[in-house]
């Protein structure tokens, strides 16, 4: 290699690092990554092996230095959902920038009944209207001052929350917005059919006040409406946009790149059309609680589509899940929880020891404080257990077999093709929080799973010392059994 060659090669290395860099991909989440959701004491941090803070707790030079000195990464935290009741009551001009619906009336954040300010509410903000998205750009610069890792953008839908669900979204920048969106993206035919007689002066709202006047009515026949699947898209698309844009601003002000996430509610629709945009989701995933291990199902579905999606996801139970725990002082179901979404190569973050959120219509938000020696064990466990969780990807189950009361995930090691298999029991006492422990637990798999000349497979537990099972062959399958499965159990087969 000449001396000019070796310059070249040098600079194409470091041109690309620089784009794998720019696009976030070197900065995402690991499957073995602790994340907590808000900033904590640094003893809590090493009790539980912390490594990602993903909720913010980062706004000062201090903050992220403290951080930083703990190993931790950590992220500014802003959100794109009000300016909150107190600004948007002494502030004209944020005040003109809310949601507003049908009749022009400002939309009110409905779980934010009991947050008013000398009587004006919390509106939801418009991220279409420029003062609500100069507002959005200094909570950014607020919040990554100190040089965080990443931007966190909670209520990440800005005003295409109250257009999807609560009858806003149309005030007349959201409406001079839609006719561009229009004008690029649907044809003219189409628009001709709707009744849109020239598209440069069209006026949605006209056309929704022939079929509702009010919100109430709106609310009603808002689907059936014509153009209205356009409407959503493009309030999703600008909204997704937006966090793009702060994005962008987040790292100008960090003064380096940065991580990317929002509290993307997977699986719901109108939350994936920002996902294209973020390093890593961040999120609500509704585990039904009083259904105990019974309904997990969407909790499955969101870390699946997660994967499909290629995006690293942390998420947290709902508030309505977590208001059951405080209830019932459940321990073993959010552990079951946490093991599920580690199962399934996605992260649980920590139940917070000060501040997890619980919400129900009778106590509306109220906040649980989650036992520290509770949890811990089961993070400190994939923290030793590293490499058991991160050089293994999705695989398929398919072919294998176990009783209907265990819940098995397939993980591939990359570089070796050997499986793990996570082994979750279902078996919940829901009246005493306990898992059923099963003996002599049979896993049939299809042979072609296991590297051929595999003859053992080691078990490892959480609150178990490892142990090491024979595999039975026979005749194109294989079996493992399990001699105790309590509550979560990885096996990896070598
Ligand atoms: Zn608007």
């Amino acid at each position: 290699m000449t001396k000019q060659t070796r310059f070249m090669a040098v600079v194409a290395l470091a041109l690309y690092a620089a784009a794998v860099r720019a696009n976030g991909a070197d900065m995402a989440l690991k499957h073995s990554d602790v994340v907590f959701m808000y900033a904590s004491p640094d003893d809590v941090y090493r009790a539980y092996g912390a490594t990602f803070v993903g909720w913010g707790g980062a706004s000062s030079g201090e903050d992220v230095k403290r951080h930083h000195d703990l190993g931790i990464r950590c992220t500014g935290s802003m959100w794109c959902l009000t300016a909150g009741a107190k600004l948007i009551h002494e502030n004209a001009e944020i005040r003109n920038a809310c949601a507003v619906d049908i009749e022009g009336k400002p939309v009110e954040v409905p779980w934010l009944f009991d947050h008013t300010h000398e009587g004006t509410k919390s509106y939801f903000g418009c991220t279409n209207n420029p003062a609500f998205r100069e507002h959005c750009r200094r909570e950014v610069e607020r919040c990554m001052k100190g040089g965080a890792d990443g931007l966190h953008v909670d209520d990440h839908l800005g005003v295409a929350s109250p257009a999807w669900y609560f009858g806003g979204g149309l005030c007349d920048y959201c409406i001079a917005a839609f006719r561009e969106y229009l004008k690029e993206n649907v044809p003219a035919d189409e628009l001709a059919k709707a009744g849109v007689a020239d598209v440069n002066t069209f006026d949605y709202r006209d056309l929704i006040r022939k079929r509702a006047a009010t919100r109430e009515e709106y609310k009603k026949v808002q689907r059936q409406i014509p153009l209205m699947n356009h409407f959503l898209e493009f309030h999703a698309q600008a909204a997704a946009e937006h966090v793009k844009l702060l994005g962008e601003i987040a790292a100008k002000t960090a003064g380096h790149t940065v991580t990317l996430s929002a509290n993307a509610g997977l699986p719901d629709k109108a939350h994936t059309y920002v996902i294209k945009y973020l390093t890593h989701i961040i999120c609500e995933v509704g585990q039904n609680a009083h259904s105990g291990t019974v309904k997990i199902h969407h909790a499955i579905e969101a870390y699946e589509l997660a994967t499909k999606l290629g995006k690293p996801l942390a998420a947290t139970a709902s508030g309505w899940d977590w208001a059951l725990v405080k209830e019932k002082k459940l321990e073993t179901l959010p552990r079951f929880w946490i093991a599920l979404a580690y199962a399934h190569g996605q992260r649980f973050m920590v139940p917070h020891p000060n501040n997890q959120w619980c919400f129900t219509d009778k106590l509306g938000t109220h906040w649980y404080q989650a036992p520290v020696e509770a949890f811990a064990p089961i993070y400190r466990f994939i923290r030793k257990n590293a490499e058991c969780f991160d050089d293994f990807e999705t695989a398929s189950a398919e072919g294998v077999k176990v009783s209907e009361k265990v819940h098995v995930t397939v993980r591939k090691n990359e570089r070796t093709g050997a499986p793990a298999l996570h082994v979750l029991n279902l078996d919940y006492a829901a009246a005493e929080d306990r898992m059923l422990p099963a003996q002599n637990v049979a896993i049939t798999l299809p042979e072609g799973l296991l590297p051929k000349d595999a003859k053992q497979a080691h078990i490892l537990s959480y609150d178990a010392e490892p142990a090491a099972v024979e595999l039975k062959r026979d005749a194109g399958s294989c079996a493992i059994i399990l001699p105790e499965l309590r509550l979560w159990s990885v096996i990896v087969v070598e």
